[in-house]
């Protein structure tokens, strides 16, 4: 039992999804041939002139609205500079002493306790450029050259791996339903500097560790542990902790020291003299603020006390803006909001997943799926085929009802006629159907797989089960 309690302040960097690049009209598009999304601007040739994207302020004031900032009426670019190939220039364009926004929370749960995180900040800067190790040698890619990046950074209120990745959690999703960044992890559209401390309970924060660039919620997860381990051996020992910047090997588990930390002065900052000042009004920002979407907390609560979903079920919904959208849409078109949310939960999510991402596409309306739905609940097909138009309608603008009719699916309920194709099974089938005279009830799935076989699926389950059972006990 260590005597230390860990304190955690997390930097987060969030590309956001415009168009556009940051003072460039490069196109911000992650996966494209190296060097092709470049231009004399973001590849740092010397004489040319930086252009404000003015989607990317609205994008950062908008994440900045979602989690409670005040969002500053003036705010102004500096330049960091420092030296290092992935970035042309020599210098980041940067915000230090103005930033966007300020202040703010976002409020987590872990372990069934609500907490808040404050937030120190908001800040909107461009990206690097990245490096590609290998061969025996280093490449570089300027595509992420100027791609705009919010920086948010947290107020040290974080003690455990748990609380930071919670927050991360949170933050990844109130930024996606805001619709200005992916958040994605693997294609390192989110990722998080860990500060780490450690103290004794009462007394003054310790020295912290920054561990930089970690792209997974796994290694954030990982690094802070590991982390804590070490800083506790460091004091435990009688050392002291030595305020550096840390890397993190996922391979290896382990973290290692990269170089005494550097301070604001290192970097040299100025104001940069090719942009303006952004300067906001009160109708800029309510304009902005208004275009706020219910975020996932918000409707996570509402399904719960208004539509009877349960805690676990509407945190699956509420997982990807997405799928909630399809869910409140079906719910308005009619839907029962408990089927829908199983219907989105299995089907949905399934065909929506591709394996290796994050996100999920969703290729039907709230009215397609309304639809489907009431063919199933009337009997008109079964779940089983249901995956059938499901297939026929993503991505188009079909109604389940047409596709059920163009496939030819619409399901026997006439008892009639499963009844004589009943009894023409049963006939071709004695042996089977002795063995349940004698009480062997599982012979039952073998008769509704012949019936099932012989209409191909189309035949109502309930009616089919009903009837058989009726006719093997004559
Ligand atoms: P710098 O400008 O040197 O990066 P900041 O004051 O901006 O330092 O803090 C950076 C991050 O470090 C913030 O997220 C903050 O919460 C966190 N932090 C500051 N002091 C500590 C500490 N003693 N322990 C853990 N985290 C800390
Ligand atoms: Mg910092
Ligand atoms: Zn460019």
């Amino acid at each position: 039992m260590s005597e230390y309690i860990p304190t955690i302040g997390l930097e987060v960097h969030c590309e956001l999804k415009t168009e556009t690049k940051l003072f460039c009209s490069c196109r911000n598009s992650f996966g494209a041939a190296p060097n092709t999304n470049t231009c004399p601007v973001c590849a740092g040739h010397p004489g040319v002139l930086p252009v404000l994207n003015r989607k990317a302020v609205e994008y950062t004031v908008k994440a900045g609205c979602a989690i409670g900032c005040r969002i500053s009426r003036y705010s102004k670019w500096d330049r960091k500079n420092y030296f290092y190939p992935d970035l042309p220039k020599a210098w980041q364009t940067s915000q230090y002493d103005l930033p966007l926004c300020i202040g703010g929370e976002v409020r987590i749960t872990v372990n069934g306790e609500e907490k808040t995180v404050r937030l120190n900040r908001i800040h909107l800067e461009e990206d690097a450029g990245k490096l590609v190790h290998g061969g025996g040698s280093t490449a570089v890619d300027y595509n992420r050259c100027g791609v705009p990046l919010m920086e948010c950074v947290t107020e040290p209120d974080m003690h455990s791996a748990d609380e930071a990745v919670a927050f991360l959690e949170e933050l990844a999703s109130i930024f996606r339903y805001a619709g200005v960044s992916d958040c994605r992890m693997q294609e390192g559209s989110i990722r998080a500097d860990v500060n780490l401390s450690l103290s004794r309970p009462g007394e003054p924060l310790g020295t912290r560790t920054e561990t930089k660039n970690l792209n997974s919620f796994r290694s954030v997860r990982r690094a802070i542990e590991a982390e804590i381990r070490r800083q506790t051996e460091v004091l435990e020992s009688g050392g002291k902790v030595v305020q550096e910047t840390r890397r993190f090997d996922d391979a290896t588990g382990e973290g290692y020291g990269m170089r005494s930390k550097e301070d604001a002065q290192d970097y040299r900052y100025f104001p940069e003299p090719d942009l303006m000042p952004v300067v906001l009004s009160d109708e800029d920002v309510e304009r902005i603020r208004a275009t706020l979407p219910e975020l996932a907390r918000d409707r996570r609560n509402r399904y719960v006390s208004d539509l009877g979903l349960s805690d676990y079920d509407a945190s699956l919904i509420t997982a990807d803006p997405a799928t909630a959208e399809l869910f409140d849409d079906a719910v308005t078109a009619g839907a029962n909001a408990k089927k829908a949310a199983n219907y989105i939960m299995s089907e949905i999510m399934r065909k929506g997943k591709t394996a290796g991402e994050d996100g999920i596409v969703v290729g039907i309306t709230g009215m397609q799926l309304a639809d489907l739905l009431a063919l199933v609940e009337k009997g008109e097909i079964n779940l089983v085929s249901s995956r059938d138009v499901l297939d026929k309608i993503w991505l188009t603008d079909m109604t389940a009802s047409a596709a059920v009719d163009a496939l030819g699916l619409r399901q026997n309920n006439d008892a009639g006629e499963i009844e004589k194709l009943v009894r023409d099974i049963v006939a071709a089938n004695p042996g089977p159907a002795d063995d349940y005279r004698k009480g062997n009830e599982k012979v039952l799935s073998f008769f509704v797989g012949q019936l099932m076989k012989a209409t191909k699926g189309k035949t109502n389950p309930k009616i089919a089960g009903e009837l058989i059972r009726k006719v093997l006990s004559e």
